[in-house]
């Protein structure tokens, strides 16, 4: 059994046609900055599976500089990854999530965000939300930043 942590941020875009992805879920409010759809949440936590299977990071797997992941969708990422870790014989166990973002209100989506990345990954997914009451780049409205742990097991 292993553990995996992950992290992720994302700023505020300045285009407003931009929209905002949070676990694989659009939510209404703006849109955040990044190669792909920017998902922190599913980043974070594709990072902390990842991790714990001793695969290397997001970074390496899906550069920025590659044309080949601009605007791809965090839920071909998160697929392409658990891919990976079944490849490596590793079985997610749970996850855990937690959202950092001053704005907009994530509990309306709660339910469904947990709906959608465990049904990706294959293993119950947890998500939970807080502001950092106006401190930092999260409490300037800034950005939005993400935490996951997970564990993963081997597949006998
Ligand atoms: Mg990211």
């Amino acid at each position: 059994m292993r553990i995996g942590h992950g992290f992720d941020v994302h700023r505020f875009s300045d285009d407003p046609s931009r929209a905002l992805w949070l676990g694989l879920n659009r939510v209404e409010g703006p849109g955040l900055d990044g190669h792909s759809d920017a998902d922190v949440v599913a980043h974070a936590l594709a990072d902390a599976l990842l991790g714990a299977a001793g695969l290397g990071d997001l970074g390496t797997h899906f550069p920025n500089s590659d044309v080949r992941w601009l605007g791809v969708a965090s839920r071909e990422i998160l697929t392409l990854v658990t891919a990976k870790l079944e490849d490596a014989s590793w079985r997610l166990v749970n996850a855990d999530v937690t959202v950092v973002a001053e704005q907009p209100r994530l509990a309306p989506h709660r339910i469904a965000m947990e709906a959608a990345l465990s049904e990706v990954v294959g293993a119950p997914v947890t998500l939970k939300a807080t502001t950092s009451e106006g401190l930092g780049f999260t409490g300037r409205g800034e950005g939005i930043a993400a935490f996951a742990v997970c564990i993963v097991e081997e597949r006998i």
